[in-house]
């Protein structure tokens, strides 16, 4: 059993997929490890440390790649590693599947079986596995320290000798797991914080963290959730009441965070430009979906831009990758908790049980073909 970590190829992508922690459960569990050289260093492991843990160090990828059973990655592999893949390997990775299907096809045809990690079932027995939590809590962490950082004023109170100082105001837009991090960051740092959701079960957890829930609690809300605990796409009715409860809110506010996310769908667009325009200059807006499109009017893909009224409007990509450290940390445990499942300990060989539900609602390619039944290809 023979597995591959590799430097992660997209330049903005820090993470790596395997710590020295996790190759040496691997290799307790009988599995031979090749990282290729420099795979960890922007999360701070070096090569030496991969080889104190018992891995062997592949000049390239595709050394690292030859021969390998299973390859573990942040994101999904491209067309050079495919090629250096060998049919009938298990890729995991966060794999972005929807709208990719040119890609979803290349890694059908390159016989590899994939794995979407951000497919994981959210049920208690996968929530080791779980990579969509672990990577979007330390977001809603961090866009509370870009917000602050931007924020040319001090997040708590202070009463001092030269006077005092207010507690800045800090508005959460979706309590989701970054949501819900971000407002208990937010509280740490002394600021007064409200936030709002489309789910009704949020408004407990809101108050819970002791922060104030901002939202329209028609009978609309009150449905307002799948049986998957996920977000539906509001009717346009609704969405019109909030935002103009929202609009009044936000013009009082010093930062605004957003993390809405409908699975499968653009970000639901939640703060507009003239909301923007009613804050005062020096205020800032985080938006946590702007990979997704953004939450934000105005928000710009990587980039901090500040508008005519001297607002910031923060669009940082890759967020968790900005803590590479403890973002790979996390990752690779999901990565080993995951893979753990598929290895056969006794015999020391993988052995994956392709009805384990675990393994169905993730798998995407096998065998030359789209497995998954919501990544089909469509008919020509
Ligand atoms: P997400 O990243 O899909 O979305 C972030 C938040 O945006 C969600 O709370 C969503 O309701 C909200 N949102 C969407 N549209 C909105 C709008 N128009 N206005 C305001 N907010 C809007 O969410 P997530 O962090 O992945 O969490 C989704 C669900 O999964 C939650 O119910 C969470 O508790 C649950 N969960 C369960 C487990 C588990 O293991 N059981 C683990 C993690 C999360």
């Amino acid at each position: 059993m023979r597995i591959a970590v590799i430097t992660e190829s997209e330049a903005q992508e820090s993470r790596v997929a395997a710590t020295p922690e996790t190759v040496k459960k691997l290799a307790a569990l009988g599995a031979t490890l090749v990282v290729q050289a420099g795979a960890g260093l922007k999360s701070g492991v070096t090569d030496a440390e991969y080889e104190a843990a018992g891995a062997t160090i592949a000049a390239d990828a595709a050394t690292a790649l030859a021969d390998a059973d299973v390859v573990l990655k942040v994101r999904r592999p491209n067309a050079a590693e495919l090629k250096a893949t060998k049919r009938g390997a298990l890729v995991l990775a966060i794999m972005d599947p929807y709208g990719a299907d040119a890609a979803l096809k290349a890694m059908a045809e390159a016989g590899v079986s994939s794995f979407a990690m951000e497919l994981m079932p959210r049920i208690t027995r996968a929530q080791v596995m779980d990579v969509l939590s672990s990577q979007a809590n330390l977001a809603g962490y961090r866009a509370v320290v870009d917000g602050a950082a931007e924020y040319g004023r001090a997040l708590p109170m202070m009463m001092t000798a030269a006077g005092t100082v207010p507690a800045a105001r800090i508005f959460v837009m979706g309590v989701g797991v970054a949501g819900l991090q971000a407002i208990a960051t937010a509280r740490r740092l002394g600021a007064v914080v409200t936030a709002t959701d489309v789910r009704p079960a949020t408004k407990e957890q809101v108050e819970s963290l002791g922060a104030k829930f901002v939202a329209v609690e028609d009978d609309e809300f009150k449905q307002a959730e799948t049986a998957g605990g996920y977000a539906k796409e509001m009717s346009k009715e609704y969405q019109a009441k909030q935002a103009a409860l929202v609009a009044s809110h936000i013009a009082k506010q010093d930062i605004v965070i957003t993390t809405a996310l409908i699975p499968g769908r653009p970000a639901p667009r939640l703060v507009s430009e003239d909301m923007v325009a009613s804050m005062r200059p020096g205020s800032v807006l985080v938006d946590l979906a702007v990979e997704r499109g953004g939450n934000v009017a105005g928000v710009k893909p990587g980039k901090v831009v500040t508008t005519a009224n001297g607002v910031k409007i923060v669009g940082h990509l890759n967020v968790p990758g900005r803590l590479a450290a403890t973002a790979s940390g996390l990752y690779a445990r999901n990565l080993f908790n995951f893979l753990e499942t598929m290895i056969d300990k006794s015999a020391k060989t993988l052995a994956v049980n392709w009805d384990d539900e675990l393994v169905k609602a993730t798998n995407l390619t096998r065998d030359g073909a789209v497995t998954h039944p919501s990544f089909q290809p469509k008919p020509a």
